[in-house]
Protein backbone atom coordinates (compact mmCIF):
# COMPACT_ATOMS: atom_id res chain seq x y z
CA UNK A 1 0.00 0.00 0.00
CA UNK A 2 1.48 3.43 -1.11
CA UNK A 3 -0.26 5.71 1.78
CA UNK A 4 -2.33 3.66 4.26
CA UNK A 5 -2.04 0.78 6.58
CA UNK A 6 -4.06 -2.34 5.83
CA UNK A 7 -6.16 -1.61 8.96
CA UNK A 8 -6.94 1.81 7.85
CA UNK A 9 -8.85 0.96 4.37
CA UNK A 10 -10.85 -1.26 6.42
CA UNK A 11 -14.09 -0.96 5.41
CA UNK A 12 -18.25 -1.68 6.50
CA UNK A 13 -19.30 -4.72 5.08
CA UNK A 14 -22.28 -3.13 2.61
CA UNK A 15 -26.00 -5.19 2.34
CA UNK A 16 -25.02 -8.38 0.57
CA UNK A 17 -28.83 -8.78 -0.42
CA UNK A 18 -28.85 -7.81 -3.65
CA UNK A 19 -26.04 -9.10 -5.30
CA UNK A 20 -26.68 -12.16 -7.85
CA UNK A 21 -22.61 -13.16 -7.85
CA UNK A 22 -21.47 -15.18 -10.76
CA UNK A 23 -20.10 -18.84 -10.47
CA UNK A 24 -20.04 -19.04 -6.61
CA UNK A 25 -22.55 -20.34 -4.19
CA UNK A 26 -24.40 -17.43 -2.98
CA UNK A 27 -25.90 -18.62 -0.26
CA UNK A 28 -22.73 -19.80 1.26
CA UNK A 29 -20.26 -16.63 0.42
CA UNK A 30 -23.32 -14.25 1.94
CA UNK A 31 -22.57 -16.25 5.01
CA UNK A 32 -19.10 -16.17 4.84
CA UNK A 33 -18.59 -13.39 2.94
CA UNK A 34 -14.59 -12.44 2.07
CA UNK A 35 -14.59 -8.75 -0.03
CA UNK A 36 -11.13 -7.20 -1.51
CA UNK A 37 -11.63 -3.20 -0.85
CA UNK A 38 -8.41 -2.69 -2.52
CA UNK A 39 -4.84 -4.23 -4.17
CA UNK A 40 -1.43 -3.14 -5.20
CA UNK A 41 0.93 -5.30 -6.72
CA UNK A 42 1.09 -8.76 -5.32
CA UNK A 43 -1.16 -7.95 -2.73
CA UNK A 44 -4.93 -7.54 -2.04
CA UNK A 45 -6.45 -5.83 1.05
CA UNK A 46 -9.46 -7.15 2.86
CA UNK A 47 -12.47 -5.47 4.50
CA UNK A 48 -11.56 -6.52 7.83
CA UNK A 49 -8.25 -4.38 7.00
CA UNK A 50 -6.02 -7.98 5.98
CA UNK A 51 -3.41 -8.03 3.84
CA UNK A 52 -3.43 -11.34 1.28
CA UNK A 53 -0.71 -12.30 -1.61
CA UNK A 54 -2.69 -12.90 -5.02
CA UNK A 55 -1.27 -16.09 -5.82
CA UNK A 56 -3.41 -16.01 -8.49
CA UNK A 57 -3.02 -12.48 -10.19
CA UNK A 58 -7.28 -12.22 -9.92
CA UNK A 59 -8.62 -14.75 -11.79
CA UNK A 60 -5.10 -15.36 -13.96
CA UNK A 61 -5.51 -12.03 -15.66
CA UNK A 62 -3.79 -9.26 -13.41
CA UNK A 63 -0.39 -10.12 -15.07
CA UNK A 64 1.28 -6.14 -14.37
CA UNK A 65 0.24 -6.60 -10.68
CA UNK A 66 -2.45 -4.93 -9.16
CA UNK A 67 -3.29 -0.79 -9.84
CA UNK A 68 0.12 -0.30 -11.65
CA UNK A 69 0.15 3.37 -12.03
CA UNK A 70 1.11 3.70 -15.40
CA UNK A 71 -1.99 1.98 -16.41
CA UNK A 72 -4.40 3.39 -13.75
CA UNK A 73 -3.22 6.52 -15.46
CA UNK A 74 -3.46 5.60 -19.10
CA UNK A 75 -7.12 4.92 -17.98
CA UNK A 76 -7.98 7.89 -16.28
CA UNK A 77 -6.49 10.01 -19.06
CA UNK A 78 -8.29 8.37 -21.54
CA UNK A 79 -11.14 8.84 -19.47
CA UNK A 80 -11.24 12.33 -18.96
CA UNK A 81 -10.82 13.03 -22.78
CA UNK A 82 -12.89 10.42 -24.49
CA UNK A 83 -15.80 8.08 -22.89
CA UNK A 84 -17.12 6.46 -25.77
CA UNK A 85 -16.71 5.72 -29.56
CA UNK A 86 -19.18 3.90 -31.56
CA UNK A 87 -18.29 1.71 -34.71
CA UNK A 88 -20.93 2.55 -37.55
CA UNK A 89 -18.39 3.70 -39.51
CA UNK A 90 -16.53 5.40 -36.89
CA UNK A 91 -13.68 4.61 -34.71
CA UNK A 92 -11.16 6.29 -31.99
CA UNK A 93 -7.02 6.12 -32.51
CA UNK A 94 -5.97 4.42 -29.59
CA UNK A 95 -7.57 0.75 -30.70
CA UNK A 96 -5.66 1.08 -34.10
CA UNK A 97 -2.64 1.32 -31.64
CA UNK A 98 -3.62 -1.77 -29.53
CA UNK A 99 -3.93 -3.99 -32.58
CA UNK A 100 -1.32 -2.71 -33.93
CA UNK A 101 0.83 -3.30 -30.23
CA UNK A 102 -1.08 -6.94 -29.86
CA UNK A 103 -0.40 -8.31 -33.46
CA UNK A 104 3.55 -6.88 -33.37
CA UNK A 105 3.58 -9.39 -30.48
CA UNK A 106 1.79 -12.38 -31.92
CA UNK A 107 3.53 -15.02 -33.47
CA UNK A 108 4.25 -14.48 -36.92
CA UNK A 109 1.60 -14.26 -39.64
CA UNK A 110 -1.21 -13.37 -37.25
CA UNK A 111 -1.62 -9.78 -38.09
CA UNK A 112 -5.45 -8.84 -37.40
CA UNK A 113 -6.80 -8.05 -34.03
CA UNK A 114 -10.78 -8.09 -33.91
CA UNK A 115 -11.66 -6.64 -29.87
CA UNK A 116 -14.37 -8.06 -27.78
CA UNK A 117 -15.01 -7.43 -23.92
CA UNK A 118 -14.24 -11.27 -22.33
CA UNK A 119 -12.76 -14.37 -23.08
CA UNK A 120 -16.59 -15.59 -23.34
CA UNK A 121 -17.09 -12.83 -26.36
CA UNK A 122 -14.04 -13.83 -28.08
CA UNK A 123 -14.40 -17.86 -28.17
CA UNK A 124 -18.27 -17.24 -29.65
CA UNK A 125 -16.61 -14.81 -31.99
CA UNK A 126 -13.84 -17.10 -33.05
CA UNK A 127 -16.46 -19.77 -33.80
CA UNK A 128 -18.63 -17.17 -35.89
CA UNK A 129 -15.23 -16.03 -37.88
CA UNK A 130 -14.70 -19.61 -38.62
CA UNK A 131 -18.14 -20.99 -40.02
CA UNK A 132 -18.39 -17.25 -41.79
CA UNK A 133 -14.65 -18.05 -43.60
CA UNK A 134 -15.58 -21.53 -44.87
CA UNK A 135 -18.85 -19.43 -46.23
CA UNK A 136 -17.21 -17.02 -47.91
CA UNK A 137 -14.87 -19.35 -49.51
CA UNK A 138 -18.00 -21.31 -50.85
CA UNK A 139 -17.13 -24.26 -48.46
CA UNK A 140 -20.82 -23.90 -46.53
CA UNK A 141 -21.11 -27.63 -45.27
CA UNK A 142 -18.24 -26.70 -42.94
CA UNK A 143 -20.31 -26.20 -40.23
CA UNK A 144 -19.18 -28.64 -37.75
CA UNK A 145 -16.99 -27.85 -34.48
CA UNK A 146 -14.87 -29.64 -32.28
CA UNK A 147 -13.78 -29.06 -28.88
CA UNK A 148 -12.07 -31.34 -26.23
CA UNK A 149 -13.23 -32.99 -23.06
CA UNK A 150 -12.11 -31.21 -20.09
CA UNK A 151 -11.83 -27.40 -22.23
CA UNK A 152 -13.46 -24.15 -20.79
CA UNK A 153 -14.16 -21.91 -23.45
CA UNK A 154 -16.68 -19.40 -21.18
CA UNK A 155 -20.23 -19.36 -20.91
CA UNK A 156 -21.79 -18.03 -24.11
CA UNK A 157 -23.58 -20.88 -26.13
CA UNK A 158 -20.78 -21.78 -28.95
CA UNK A 159 -18.35 -21.67 -25.84
CA UNK A 160 -20.40 -23.77 -23.63
CA UNK A 161 -21.14 -26.14 -26.80
CA UNK A 162 -17.59 -26.54 -27.26
CA UNK A 163 -16.47 -27.15 -24.12
CA UNK A 164 -16.04 -30.08 -22.31
CA UNK A 165 -17.63 -29.40 -18.46
CA UNK A 166 -20.49 -30.66 -17.88
CA UNK A 167 -21.99 -28.80 -15.21
CA UNK A 168 -21.59 -25.94 -17.28
CA UNK A 169 -23.69 -27.43 -19.85
CA UNK A 170 -26.33 -29.77 -18.03
CA UNK A 171 -28.61 -26.82 -16.96
CA UNK A 172 -29.21 -25.23 -20.13
CA UNK A 173 -30.66 -27.92 -22.12
CA UNK A 174 -29.90 -27.88 -25.69
CA UNK A 175 -26.69 -27.22 -27.26
CA UNK A 176 -24.87 -25.67 -30.67
CA UNK A 177 -25.82 -29.11 -32.90
CA UNK A 178 -22.69 -30.43 -34.73
CA UNK A 179 -20.31 -30.66 -31.71
CA UNK A 180 -17.87 -33.30 -31.40
CA UNK A 181 -14.71 -33.44 -28.75
CA UNK A 182 -11.31 -34.72 -28.30
CA UNK A 183 -10.37 -36.65 -25.72
CA UNK A 184 -8.71 -34.88 -22.85
CA UNK A 185 -5.17 -35.58 -22.20
CA UNK A 186 -5.00 -35.73 -18.21
CA UNK A 187 -3.35 -39.05 -17.40
CA UNK A 188 -1.66 -39.56 -13.93
CA UNK A 189 -0.76 -42.98 -14.03
CA UNK A 190 1.54 -42.00 -17.14
CA UNK A 191 2.25 -38.47 -16.36
CA UNK A 192 2.24 -37.31 -12.21
CA UNK A 193 4.79 -34.89 -11.59
CA UNK A 194 6.15 -34.47 -14.98
CA UNK A 195 8.14 -31.77 -15.45
CA UNK A 196 8.45 -30.10 -18.61
CA UNK A 197 6.02 -31.33 -21.36
CA UNK A 198 3.95 -34.71 -20.36
CA UNK A 199 5.84 -37.52 -22.63
CA UNK A 200 2.83 -39.29 -22.90
CA UNK A 201 -0.50 -38.43 -24.94
CA UNK A 202 0.68 -37.04 -28.22
CA UNK A 203 -1.04 -40.08 -29.90
CA UNK A 204 -4.76 -38.39 -28.50
CA UNK A 205 -4.15 -36.32 -31.23
CA UNK A 206 -5.13 -38.59 -33.73
CA UNK A 207 -8.56 -38.77 -32.71
CA UNK A 208 -9.40 -35.95 -34.97
CA UNK A 209 -8.62 -38.17 -37.96
CA UNK A 210 -11.58 -40.91 -36.41
CA UNK A 211 -13.42 -37.67 -36.31
CA UNK A 212 -12.96 -36.83 -39.80
CA UNK A 213 -13.35 -40.21 -41.14
CA UNK A 214 -16.57 -39.85 -39.43
CA UNK A 215 -18.32 -36.98 -40.58
CA UNK A 216 -15.83 -36.23 -43.59
CA UNK A 217 -13.48 -33.24 -43.59
CA UNK A 218 -15.76 -31.43 -45.82
CA UNK A 219 -18.85 -31.10 -42.98
CA UNK A 220 -15.79 -29.38 -40.66
CA UNK A 221 -14.91 -26.17 -39.45
CA UNK A 222 -12.49 -25.59 -36.82
CA UNK A 223 -10.85 -27.20 -33.83
CA UNK A 224 -10.64 -25.32 -30.63
CA UNK A 225 -8.51 -26.31 -27.33
CA UNK A 226 -7.01 -24.14 -24.55
CA UNK A 227 -2.85 -24.90 -25.56
CA UNK A 228 -2.59 -25.45 -21.94
CA UNK A 229 -5.95 -26.17 -19.84
CA UNK A 230 -6.26 -23.67 -17.57
CA UNK A 231 -9.68 -23.66 -15.47
CA UNK A 232 -9.89 -27.69 -15.79
CA UNK A 233 -6.77 -28.13 -13.50
CA UNK A 234 -3.88 -26.53 -15.54
CA UNK A 235 -3.36 -29.77 -17.78
CA UNK A 236 -0.58 -28.99 -20.24
CA UNK A 237 -0.28 -30.25 -23.73
CA UNK A 238 1.23 -34.23 -24.07
CA UNK A 239 4.99 -33.08 -25.64
CA UNK A 240 4.27 -32.79 -29.82
CA UNK A 241 0.34 -32.84 -29.42
CA UNK A 242 -0.31 -29.59 -30.60
CA UNK A 243 1.70 -29.58 -33.70
CA UNK A 244 -0.06 -33.01 -34.62
CA UNK A 245 -3.40 -31.18 -34.08
CA UNK A 246 -1.99 -28.57 -36.61
CA UNK A 247 -0.94 -31.44 -39.23
CA UNK A 248 -3.95 -33.12 -38.71
CA UNK A 249 -5.82 -29.82 -39.51
CA UNK A 250 -3.82 -28.75 -42.55
CA UNK A 251 -4.34 -32.15 -44.05
CA UNK A 252 -8.02 -31.44 -44.09
CA UNK A 253 -8.39 -27.84 -44.20
CA UNK A 254 -9.71 -27.40 -40.89
CA UNK A 255 -8.89 -24.36 -39.28
CA UNK A 256 -7.36 -24.80 -35.50
CA UNK A 257 -8.03 -22.53 -32.78
CA UNK A 258 -5.91 -22.02 -29.71
CA UNK A 259 -8.11 -20.04 -26.38
CA UNK A 260 -5.06 -18.50 -24.88
CA UNK A 261 -7.26 -16.67 -22.64
CA UNK A 262 -5.27 -17.29 -19.86
CA UNK A 263 -2.10 -18.57 -21.79
CA UNK A 264 -1.33 -14.99 -23.54
CA UNK A 265 0.45 -12.30 -22.47
CA UNK A 266 3.62 -13.73 -20.75
CA UNK A 267 1.27 -16.50 -18.57
CA UNK A 268 3.94 -18.68 -19.93
CA UNK A 269 6.61 -16.75 -20.44
CA UNK A 270 6.32 -15.83 -23.63
CA UNK A 271 4.31 -13.70 -25.68
CA UNK A 272 1.55 -16.49 -26.39
CA UNK A 273 1.76 -20.56 -26.14
CA UNK A 274 1.56 -20.52 -29.29
CA UNK A 275 5.15 -19.07 -29.42
CA UNK A 276 6.22 -20.31 -26.51
CA UNK A 277 5.06 -24.43 -28.24
CA UNK A 278 5.89 -23.34 -32.02
CA UNK A 279 2.73 -23.92 -33.35
CA UNK A 280 0.87 -21.05 -35.07
CA UNK A 281 -3.08 -21.66 -35.29
CA UNK A 282 -5.06 -19.76 -37.77
CA UNK A 283 -7.23 -17.37 -34.49
CA UNK A 284 -5.81 -16.65 -30.95
CA UNK A 285 -8.56 -16.15 -28.65
CA UNK A 286 -7.76 -13.98 -26.00
CA UNK A 287 -8.26 -11.54 -22.81
CA UNK A 288 -7.43 -11.19 -19.27
CA UNK A 289 -4.09 -10.06 -19.36
CA UNK A 290 -4.58 -8.36 -22.50
CA UNK A 291 -5.55 -5.10 -20.07
CA UNK A 292 -3.76 -6.65 -17.12
CA UNK A 293 -7.52 -7.39 -15.85
CA UNK A 294 -8.12 -3.76 -15.38
CA UNK A 295 -10.65 -3.30 -18.01
CA UNK A 296 -12.81 -5.63 -19.77
CA UNK A 297 -11.55 -6.65 -22.88
CA UNK A 298 -11.05 -9.82 -24.96
CA UNK A 299 -9.85 -10.09 -28.55
CA UNK A 300 -9.83 -12.39 -31.52
CA UNK A 301 -6.61 -12.56 -33.48
CA UNK A 302 -6.51 -13.52 -36.90
CA UNK A 303 -4.40 -14.81 -39.63
CA UNK A 304 -4.08 -12.65 -42.61
CA UNK A 305 -5.53 -15.54 -45.14
CA UNK A 306 -8.91 -15.22 -42.85
CA UNK A 307 -8.95 -11.53 -42.87
CA UNK A 308 -8.15 -11.24 -46.26
CA UNK A 309 -10.68 -13.72 -47.42
CA UNK A 310 -13.25 -11.79 -45.47
CA UNK A 311 -12.24 -8.33 -47.40
CA UNK A 312 -13.16 -9.91 -51.25
CA UNK A 313 -16.96 -8.74 -51.70
CA UNK A 314 -18.19 -5.29 -53.02
CA UNK A 315 -16.34 -2.19 -51.26
CA UNK A 316 -19.15 -0.38 -48.49
CA UNK A 317 -20.72 -3.76 -47.59
CA UNK A 318 -20.15 -4.90 -44.12
CA UNK A 319 -17.77 -8.02 -44.42
CA UNK A 320 -18.91 -9.63 -41.07
CA UNK A 321 -22.27 -9.50 -39.08
CA UNK A 322 -20.84 -9.55 -35.70
CA UNK A 323 -19.57 -6.89 -33.18
CA UNK A 324 -20.50 -5.15 -30.24
CA UNK A 325 -21.23 -2.00 -28.78
CA UNK A 326 -18.25 -1.62 -26.48
CA UNK A 327 -15.73 -3.41 -28.90
CA UNK A 328 -12.75 -1.77 -28.89
CA UNK A 329 -13.94 0.66 -26.17
CA UNK A 330 -11.45 3.63 -25.56
CA UNK A 331 -11.05 3.10 -21.97
CA UNK A 332 -10.13 -0.83 -22.53
CA UNK A 333 -8.24 0.07 -25.46
CA UNK A 334 -5.83 2.70 -23.42
CA UNK A 335 -5.31 -0.12 -20.79
CA UNK A 336 -4.35 -2.76 -23.14
CA UNK A 337 -1.73 -0.18 -25.20
CA UNK A 338 -0.25 0.92 -21.17
CA UNK A 339 -0.52 -2.90 -20.37
CA UNK A 340 1.29 -4.09 -23.29
CA UNK A 341 3.97 -1.18 -22.67
CA UNK A 342 4.67 -2.11 -19.28
CA UNK A 343 4.79 -5.67 -20.41
CA UNK A 344 7.88 -4.63 -22.81
CA UNK A 345 9.18 -1.85 -20.46
CA UNK A 346 9.51 -4.10 -17.49
CA UNK A 347 10.66 -7.22 -19.16
CA UNK A 348 7.73 -9.08 -17.05
CA UNK A 349 7.42 -11.57 -19.71
CA UNK A 350 11.19 -12.92 -19.92
CA UNK A 351 10.84 -12.44 -15.78
CA UNK A 352 8.31 -14.95 -15.51
CA UNK A 353 10.30 -16.99 -18.03
CA UNK A 354 13.23 -16.45 -15.51
CA UNK A 355 11.00 -17.28 -12.56
CA UNK A 356 9.83 -20.80 -14.22
CA UNK A 357 12.48 -22.58 -12.20
CA UNK A 358 11.60 -21.06 -9.03
CA UNK A 359 8.08 -21.95 -8.95
CA UNK A 360 8.55 -25.54 -10.40
CA UNK A 361 10.85 -26.72 -7.64
CA UNK A 362 8.62 -24.58 -4.85
CA UNK A 363 5.85 -26.72 -6.42
CA UNK A 364 7.61 -29.88 -6.36
CA UNK A 365 8.95 -29.70 -3.29
CA UNK A 366 4.75 -30.25 -2.41
CA UNK A 367 5.40 -34.05 -3.47
CA UNK A 368 4.61 -36.42 -0.41
CA UNK A 369 2.76 -33.63 1.49
CA UNK A 370 -0.80 -34.51 2.50
CA UNK A 371 -3.11 -36.07 -0.26
CA UNK A 372 -1.14 -34.60 -2.61
CA UNK A 373 -1.10 -36.95 -6.22
CA UNK A 374 0.18 -34.58 -8.93
CA UNK A 375 1.98 -31.26 -9.08
CA UNK A 376 2.62 -29.73 -12.53
CA UNK A 377 3.73 -26.15 -14.01
CA UNK A 378 4.69 -23.95 -16.85
CA UNK A 379 5.61 -20.15 -17.01
CA UNK A 380 4.20 -18.84 -14.25
CA UNK A 381 1.52 -21.43 -13.96
CA UNK A 382 1.22 -24.30 -11.60
CA UNK A 383 -1.44 -26.46 -9.95
CA UNK A 384 -1.31 -28.97 -6.82
CA UNK A 385 -3.82 -31.99 -7.39
CA UNK A 386 -4.88 -33.48 -4.21
CA UNK A 387 -7.13 -37.00 -4.24
CA UNK A 388 -10.32 -36.66 -3.57
CA UNK A 389 -12.96 -37.73 -0.92
CA UNK A 390 -15.20 -39.82 -3.12
CA UNK A 391 -18.74 -38.64 -3.10
CA UNK A 392 -17.33 -34.87 -2.07
CA UNK A 393 -15.00 -34.41 -5.09
CA UNK A 394 -14.21 -30.74 -3.88
CA UNK A 395 -13.99 -30.78 -0.28
CA UNK A 396 -10.35 -30.99 0.53
CA UNK A 397 -9.77 -28.04 -2.02
CA UNK A 398 -11.67 -26.12 -0.17
CA UNK A 399 -10.90 -26.25 3.04
CA UNK A 400 -7.36 -25.59 2.07
CA UNK A 401 -8.46 -22.09 -0.46
CA UNK A 402 -10.09 -21.67 3.13
CA UNK A 403 -7.49 -22.35 5.19
CA UNK A 404 -4.85 -20.17 3.03
CA UNK A 405 -7.26 -17.29 2.89
CA UNK A 406 -7.13 -16.92 6.75
CA UNK A 407 -3.09 -17.25 6.90
CA UNK A 408 -2.90 -14.49 3.98
CA UNK A 409 -2.76 -16.14 0.11
CA UNK A 410 -5.21 -16.33 -2.26
CA UNK A 411 -5.32 -19.51 -4.16
CA UNK A 412 -7.66 -20.69 -6.63
CA UNK A 413 -9.41 -24.48 -6.42
CA UNK A 414 -10.94 -26.21 -9.43
CA UNK A 415 -12.36 -29.43 -8.06
CA UNK A 416 -10.26 -30.49 -6.20
CA UNK A 417 -7.09 -28.90 -7.89
CA UNK A 418 -5.44 -25.63 -6.41
CA UNK A 419 -4.06 -23.65 -9.15
CA UNK A 420 -2.16 -20.49 -9.27
CA UNK A 421 -0.87 -18.38 -11.25
CA UNK A 422 0.74 -15.06 -9.66
CA UNK A 423 1.10 -11.78 -11.31
CA UNK A 424 4.32 -11.71 -13.42
CA UNK A 425 6.02 -9.74 -10.86
CA UNK A 426 6.31 -12.24 -8.35
CA UNK A 427 9.38 -12.44 -6.19
CA UNK A 428 10.95 -15.19 -4.31
CA UNK A 429 10.06 -14.35 -1.16
CA UNK A 430 5.81 -14.32 -2.15
CA UNK A 431 6.91 -17.75 -4.18
CA UNK A 432 7.83 -19.29 -0.67
CA UNK A 433 5.14 -17.54 1.48
CA UNK A 434 2.70 -19.22 -1.28
CA UNK A 435 3.70 -22.89 -0.94
CA UNK A 436 5.00 -22.39 2.24
CA UNK A 437 0.98 -21.34 3.45
CA UNK A 438 -0.40 -24.31 1.30
CA UNK A 439 1.80 -26.75 2.64
CA UNK A 440 0.81 -25.84 5.96
CA UNK A 441 -2.75 -25.79 5.04
CA UNK A 442 -2.06 -29.46 3.53
CA UNK A 443 -0.76 -30.49 7.13
CA UNK A 444 -3.83 -29.34 8.50
CA UNK A 445 -6.64 -31.44 6.12
CA UNK A 446 -8.15 -33.91 8.19
N1 LIG B 1 -11.54 -19.27 -22.40
C1 LIG B 1 -10.67 -19.64 -21.47
C2 LIG B 1 -9.55 -20.56 -21.83
C3 LIG B 1 -10.78 -19.15 -20.17
O1 LIG B 1 -9.90 -19.53 -19.24
C4 LIG B 1 -11.82 -18.24 -19.88
C5 LIG B 1 -11.99 -17.65 -18.49
N2 LIG B 1 -11.35 -18.24 -17.46
C6 LIG B 1 -12.72 -17.91 -20.89
C7 LIG B 1 -12.56 -18.44 -22.14
C8 LIG B 1 -13.88 -17.01 -20.62
O2 LIG B 1 -13.45 -15.73 -20.35
P1 LIG B 1 -14.45 -14.66 -19.66
O3 LIG B 1 -14.69 -15.16 -18.28
O4 LIG B 1 -13.68 -13.37 -19.74
O5 LIG B 1 -15.68 -14.64 -20.47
Amino acid sequence: MPNNTAEQLATEMPDLQSYWMPFTGNRYFKQNPRLITSAKGMHCYTHDGRELIDAVAGLWCCNAGHCHPKIVEAIKAQAETLDYSMAFQLSHPTVFDLANKVTAMAPEGIDYAFFVNSGSEAVDTALKMALAYHRIRGDASRTRLIGRERGYHGVGFGGISVGGISPNRKMFGTMLPGVDHLPHTHNLSENAYSRGLPKWGAHLADDLENIVALHDASTIAAVIVEPVAGSTGVLLPPDGYLQRLRDICDKHGILLIFDEVITAFGRLGDNFASSRFGVTPDLITTAKGLTSGTVPMGAVLAKSEIYDTFMTGPEGAIEFFHGYTYSGHPLAAAAGCATLDVYKEEGLIERARSMEGKLEDALHSLKGEPHVIDVRNIGMIGAVELEPIAGQPTARAMQVFRDCYDKGVIIRTTGDIIAFSPPLIVADEHIEKMIETVRSSLRALN
